[in-house]
């Protein structure tokens, strides 16, 4: 008989959203009178924007026309996109990036997971406490994991708490891994960190030999003067990082599907003999064999995203989200609730109430408010006693559930 890739048996089910869906079933089910407002979702709310909708219009006209039907394109991305991207989200910011480096993709999920392809097979990790949990599932598939502690921490994983106490600023490593991923602005925290706190992985991970992978999906809401929305805003950074991001988020891109990924021509690792490897070829190589690129019709539609109409129908988007953030943050102060996130990201993280668990505080939320979060401790260890609230709803839904909550005392 055939074998599998044992990997994929240590992992354990995806609990945490089915978890969710399960308890929140329940009490609708014993409550069918209850008006349930979803507060946890990490998906976008609002439909694509008038200038996406155009651009895929007209894109299927293109398709459907024999003169200017287009089959397969470059997997890497049509130059035109890339040319877009590189000049508006790097260049016309100060940020050396050539059209060349960047890889469009079908979204950052793929790509923060498939990176995983060149790197070795023994590579230690590195990864914040809460986390994306994709970084550590990919590695864990790959065989990267090691063993799975009763605690839920993988026993070759290195995890860098963030937490209230260090101000949910991940410190280095204390002893060096081989990759670290950084994400920010955070999911699930919702923290930044500052240009002096990048600067001080950028210098470690030079110094060290580390390859930095910075997962930018939530950039654009970055609002907070003088914060980074880019790894290549720090100095060297080009010798260590790949950059992630994603349209998802930006511009409600969760259900068409498109991202990227940079990769600097400086960086490179050691083969196993020890010789300077560039990753732009290696990663060049995995996508022109195993990816067919990005639709036709998704790249155009992003294309749009960079007309003058379409940047300002982005950040209407996005500054929608955020007022949302700001209702929920102002709710959270007037009940005596602390938190972090949510002025340069849509998620807000939620201190649970004193001696309280996640679990009990999502309980909590929805038997008494009708409010749903997802715990904290879904995201790792460091995140027991915290939930996370997302501001992917209308402004409506939002200003209701801070009415609940104002309503009674926890
Ligand atoms: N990275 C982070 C940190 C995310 O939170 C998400 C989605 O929730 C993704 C990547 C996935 O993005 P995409 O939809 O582009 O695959």
């Amino acid at each position: 008989m055939f074998r599998i890739n044992h990997n994929y048996t240590l992992l354990p089910g995806s609990y945490l959203f089915s978890e969710i869906a399960r308890r929140v079933a329940d009490f609708q089910a014993a409550h069918p009178e209850a008006e349930i407002i979803k507060m946890g979702i990490g998906d976008v709310t609002r439909p694509l924007c008038p200038a996406v909708v155009d651009a895929l219009h007209q894109a299927v006209e293109e398709e459907a026309a024999a003169e200017t039907f287009c089959g397969y394109g470059p997997e890497q991305g049509y130059p035109e996109l890339r040319t877009l991207i590189a000049r508006t989200d790097y260049r016309e910011r100060g940020i050396d990036i050539d059209a060349d480096e960047i890889f469009v993709s079908d979204g950052a999920k793929s790509d923060t997971g498939n990176i995983t392809d060149i790197l070795a097979a023994d590579s230690k990790i590195a990864v914040t406490d809460p986390v994306y949990p994709v970084y550590v599932d990919t590695n864990v598939m790959g065989g990267r994991g090691g063993m799975l502690n009763a605690d839920g921490r993988w026993s070759r994983i290195t995890y860098l708490p963030c937490t209230e106490e260090n101000g949910f600023c991940p410190a280095l490593p204390a002893t060096r891994p081989d990759v670290v991923y950084l994400c920010y602005p955070n999911n699930p925290t919702g923290t930044v960190l500052s240009r002096e706190e990048l600067t001080k992985w950028v210098d470690y991970c030079r110094r060290e030999g580390v390859l930095l992978l910075f997962d930018a999906a939530y950039e654009a809401f970055v609002r907070t003067p003088g914060v980074p929305r880019s790894i290549y805003e720090i100095e060297g950074a080009r010798e260590t990082a790949i950059e992630f991001r994603s349209f998802s988020k930006t511009a409600g891109f969760t259900g068409i599907r498109l991202g990227y990924t940079v990769v600097p021509k400086e960086l490179t690792g050691v083969d196993a003999c020890g010789n300077k490897v560039g990753l732009h070829g290696l990663w060049k190589r995995r996508q022109t064999t195993k990816f067919n690129g990005a639709s036709f019709l998704t790249q155009r539609a992003g294309e749009a995203l960079y007309s003058p109409e379409g940047q300002q129908q982005v950040k209407e988007g996005i500054d929608f989200y955020l007022s949302n953030a700001a209702t929920i943050r102002e709710g959270l102060d007037a009940i005596g609730l602390r938190h972090v996130g949510g002025s340069d990201s849509p998620y807000i993280w939620v201190n649970s109430p004193e001696g309280m668990t996640s679990w009990e505080f999502f309980n909590l939320l929805l038997e008494k408010y009708h409010i749903v979060c997802t715990p904290g401790s879904g995201f790792g260890k460091a995140g027991e006693g915290y939930v996370r609230l997302t501001a992917f709803n209308s402004a409506e839904r939002v200003a209701e559930a801070i009415k609940r909550l104002k309503s009674h005392s926890l």
